[in-house]
């Protein structure tokens, strides 16, 4: 995946407005397996740069998950709220090449337009005060190769809309400190759930603008409930059990199509991680949603999870 000769630098980047759950497991184990195959580093960082949808211990109880699962991450956690003077540096590196503006239209005005924004204020010089910082496209990112899934196609209005990189409530934009915070970790492969397929383009639009290099991008399949919706801290998906971590670590691999032998009862949870490593192969990872393997034998399946059963 990783094809420059720098070693291969991976990450998970939970948000701590949770427990982690199977969902979570998923882009954790996918992200970790891929660096350690490929003999890289794999850090952890906590982006916990939204305090009003932060639980409070839940960044605790993810570091310890993660190690009762037996991913043991390189380095120190990285945590987004010990940032913001990298932000600033970013948005006023921005600011000074003319890459971005303030905007002071009201979500209403927005709403009228269908969501997307029309690049009212670009050329408006309006001042700080009660406004968002947009990123001014020069060059628009329209798609991207995905490790996994080939070449995919944002659509137009999306790849094109001046988004928000500085929010008008003071916080910073998600898209703004993933990037620099990738960047500045070095991270050259991002593994993650299909549920950020759609802010790629406006990442790498960001990479490009600041004329850093952009990373690899592999986007697993999400593990879903029976209704059809991605497990989140939202629907209640339960948190990852605190016992024996071997099950659900075993479900995870299978529901990325991995190989597991049948006697994984008698191995350890670091020989099962250790083979896995080993064994990694992203040909088998499946392209469909699905849901958590033991629960597939369901009654309740749809034609497309059926589908996948059977292949
Ligand atoms: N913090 C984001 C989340 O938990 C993930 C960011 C990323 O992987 O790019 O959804
Ligand atoms: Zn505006």
């Amino acid at each position: 995946m990783n094809t420059s000769t720098s070693p291969c630098i991976g990450r998970f980047a939970p948000s701590p407005s949770g427990d982690l759950h199977f969902g979570s497991l998923i882009a954790a184990l996918g992200s970790y397996l891929s660096a350690r195959a490929q003999q890289g580093r794999w850090l952890v960082r906590i982006e916990d740069i939204d305090p009003p949808r932060e639980v409070p211990g839940a960044a605790t109880r993810i570091l310890q998950q993660l190690e009762h699962y037996g991913l043991h991450w390189d380095g120190d956690v990285l945590w987004q709220s010990q940032r913001h003077e990298a932000y600033r540096d970013a948005l006023s590196w921005l600011q000074t090449h003319r890459q971005s503006y303030f905007c002071s239209c009201p979500r209403s005005r927005i709403q009228l337009l269908g969501g997307s924004y029309d690049g009212h204020c670009r050329d408006l010089q309006l001042p700080r005060e009660n406004a968002a910082l947009r990123l001014r496209q020069h060059a628009p990112v329209y798609g991207f190769d995905d490790c996994l899934r080939g070449h995919l196609q944002a659509e137009e209005r999306l790849a094109e809309e001046d988004f928000i990189i500085h929010r008008r409530d003071g916080l910073f934009a998600y898209n703004l400190a993933v990037v620099v915070d990738d960047h500045f970790q070095g991270v050259n492969e991002i593994v993650r759930g299909a549920d950020l397929i759609e802010p790629t383009v406006r990442q790498i639009a960001l990479y490009q603008q600041f004329g850093w290099p952009v990373p690899a991008y592999l986007h697993l399949p999400l593990a879903i409930n029976q209704d059809g919706n991605k497990l989140s801290k939202q629907n209640h998906a339960p948190a990852l059990p605190t016992g024996d971590a071997r099950p659900l670590l075993v479900q995870a691999l299978r529901f990325l199509g991995q190989p597991v032998g049948e006697g994984w009862q008698d191995e350890s949870l670091e020989s099962l991680l250790k083979q896995a490593v080993a064994q990694w192969n992203i040909r088998l990872i499946p392209l469909q949603n699905a849901m958590k393997p033991d629960e597939m034998t369901s009654p309740f399946l749809n034609g497309s999870q059926q589908a996948m059963i059977s292949r």
